[in-house]
């Protein structure tokens, strides 16, 4: 069959990335085998648009919106993204998180189509040979997941599939990183989620979990693969458990083009959320005192890099680390603690220790609080109202995903400070109006990060992806917080500027690759230009040369 073929007829209908459905002009449709296989009138992509918004508003609740969506990226790609693009405060809570843990969680009651790869234990020795078997040759990104925790959600297993799928539409949505540029992976060890393994309808293998030194041979043949197969790809680790996380990130940064998201995304966004809530409460990052609630892969990453921005200011290395201090499910982290777990150790400070959060903030008096423990209304009423009791404008984070699991609720915090705390969230809060005044609560979404990284590094051709990227990252992100943003109580930009600031981010972090040396191609001259050039657009394009 000639590839002609393929691109002709129903064939071509069946196309995700080249189907237009009702927008084939009457000279494609004659050009292209089509007249007869679709209704006679032409539509325009915005009237498309129309009918996708309006089958949205019928849906029952967001789960079926969020099918109906997956439905449309299998159908039509271009029109997928014109949709989220167009929408996206509206939809990106539908195709990321909270929806998109709601869908891990039924992804076996759900599923239509398969989309992305599955690799399992049982390809070990075969991974080279089935990453071959994906379509697209000139791969950019893998998101890859074992599933182990999804969210705040936990072990989901293959289920978590999900979560790469949504990063990288959200890579193509916030950063226009080409479709076929995108490979979704779950890594398939099994899942100890006994209730899951019992579920008839459950898509993944039906085992305990594989570990130790098989998993990691697993894990460092995928991404041995990965490079041979797909020499360009930056390989994003997402969701890994964290003590599997943590141990794949310090032994594989040096050696691949790779990253992880939960650790030095997270950490991105909520040093660029500190940075702009400074220009609220004063002060520098130098002169903070953070308490995280929560010690894994969010709290440590974000710990870790706050210590990277201050020894770049000159700080050093031991002193940076003491402005973060860590409450975890055993208490304040502190030296005298026996079998801390390794990535804990750096940020075990000399101190008295405590079990009890608040007596922690009054013994701490800390200038925020920032909530990653995956435990919901952690930030109780004295918790908070200690925080303002300690701060003119207290910072408060509560980032536990999804909206289910936060440390506390927008209005909380307000109610709770009188309207003096300066919040963000992990999932989006509905703006809250305070005794007269309306505040918008930012939400320190990863989204703002990763995909404007991701560009930064396709564009400069980076070897390696490294802190100082995401700390330029931060940078940029607080940079483009407006005065208005921050009137509002927001301390992240609106996400309708998406798609400038991630091209923002994208020359910082190139700007990094340069300086560095890491690039594997000379700069282009102008710079700006070549990344909005490599920024896809879900406009339709002609399908045949007048
Ligand atoms: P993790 O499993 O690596 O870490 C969770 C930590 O919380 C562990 O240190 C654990 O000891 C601690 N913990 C558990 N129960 C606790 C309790 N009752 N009190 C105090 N600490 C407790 O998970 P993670 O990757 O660090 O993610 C944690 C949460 O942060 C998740 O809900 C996730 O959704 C959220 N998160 C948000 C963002 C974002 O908003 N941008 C990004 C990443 C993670």
């Amino acid at each position: 069959m000639t590839t002609d073929l393929l691109h002709r007829g129903v064939k071509l209908l069946h196309d995700p990335m080249r189907n237009k459905g009702t927008a084939f002009t009457i000279e494609e449709r004659e050009a292209l085998g089509l007249r007869g296989l679709l209704p006679p009138r032409v539509l325009t992509q915005e009237e498309q648009v129309l009918r996708v918004m309006e089958i949205l508003e019928r849906k029952p609740n967001d789960l079926e919106r969020y099918v109906e969506l997956i439905g449309l990226q299998d159908r039509n790609e271009s029109l997928f993204y014109r949709v989220v693009v167009d929408h996206i405060e509206q939809l990106m809570p539908i195709i990321y998180t909270p929806t998109v843990g709601q869908a891990c969680q039924e992804f076996g009651h759900i599923f239509r189509r398969p989309r992305g790869m599955f690799i399992t234990c049982e390809d070990k020795g075969r991974i080279a040979e089935l990453l071959r078997h994906w379509p697209h040759e000139d791969v950019r990104i893998i998101v890859v997941t074992d599933g182990e925790r999804i969210l705040g959600l936990g072990d989901l297993g293959a289920d978590g599939m999900g979560i790469p799928i949504g990063k990288l539409s959200l890579y193509t949505v916030c950063a226009g990183i080409h479709p076929a540029w995108c490979l979704p992976v779950t890594i398939d060890v099994g899942t100890n989620n006994t209730a899951l393994r019992d579920d008839p309808l459950y898509i993944g293998l039906r085992q305990e979990r594989v570990r130790g030194a098989e998993y990691d041979a697993l894990i460092t043949e995928f991404l041995d693969a990965a490079a041979e197969v797909f020499p360009d790809a930056i390989v994003q680790l997402e969701d890994f458990g964290n003590t599997n996380a943590f141990r794949l990130l310090a032994g594989h940064r040096n050696n691949y083009c790779l990253f992880d998201d939960d650790i030095q995304g997270t950490a991105a966004v909520v040093l660029a959320g500190l940075w702009s809530a400074l220009r609220i409460t004063g002060g520098t990052l130098a002169d903070q005192r953070l308490l995280f609630l929560g010690a894994g892969e969010a709290g440590i990453g974000i710990g870790e890099l706050v210590a990277s921005a201050l020894v770049a200011e000159g700080m050093p290395p031991d002193e940076a680390r003491r402005r973060s201090w860590f409450f975890d499910s055993k208490g304040l982290v502190v030296k005298s603690r026996d079998r801390l777990a390794e990535h804990k150790i750096p940020f075990a400070h000399d101190h008295a220790g405590t079990s009890d959060f608040v007596e922690a903030v009054n013994m701490l008096r800390p200038t925020a609080i920032i909530g990653v423990s995956g435990v919901p209304r952690t930030f109780t009423q004295p918790v908070v109202e200690a925080m303002g009791q300690h701060n003119e404008r207290p910072i408060v984070m509560a980032l536990s995903n999804p909206t289910s699991k936060s440390e506390c609720t927008a209005r909380q915090a307000y109610q709770w400070t009188s309207g003096r705390a300066v919040f963000a969230s992990g999932s989006p809060f509905d703006p809250v109006d305070h005794q007269g005044r309306t505040f918008i609560p930012g939400q320190g979404n990863n989204a703002y990060i990763f995909p404007g990284v991701g560009l930064g590094a396709i564009v400069s051709r980076a070897s390696r992806i490294t802190d100082e990227m995401f700390v330029a990252a931060a940078r940029t992100l607080a940079d483009e917080v407006s005065e208005d943003d921050l009137r509002l109580g927001r301390v992240y930009p609106s996400l309708e500027r998406i798609r400038d600031v991630s091209a923002r981010i994208a020359l910082s972090v190139a700007e990094v690759t340069y300086r560095s040396g890491l690039e594997r191609e000379p700069r282009p001259d102008d710079l700006p230009g070549a990344i909005r050039a490599a920024m896809f657009d879900p406009a339709y394009r002609p399908a045949i040369t007048p």
